[in-house]
């Protein structure tokens, strides 16, 4: 099952493990002013963080931003029967 999310999938300390996109959860966006480093709350949708970009200029006439994408995944191990062998 690969919803759109994206998986990874790597073996690492003798165990294979898989990401996946946690359940419900879709690209998130942040504005984070290069100035002062102060952030946006997350946001569903990137004119939510490039508004937030906009009051933020214009409340204390800092101009450069960062707007970004990010997601958050689930890690879990699909082979655990190879960890315990490393006990
Ligand atoms: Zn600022």
């Amino acid at each position: 099952m690969s919803g759109g999310g994206g998986i990874a999938r790597g073996r690492y300390g003798f165990a294979e493990w898989v990401l996946t996109a946690a359940e419900g959860m879709t690209v998130r966006y942040a504005g984070k002013c290069l100035s002062c480093g102060e952030r946006s709350p997350d946001a569903f949708a990137p004119d939510e963080a490039q508004l937030w970009c906009l009051k933020h200029a214009g409340t204390v006439r800092h101009s450069g931003f960062e707007v970004s994408a990010f997601q958050y995944f689930d890690a879990e191990m699909v082979d655990p029967d190879a960890a315990s062998r490393e006990l």
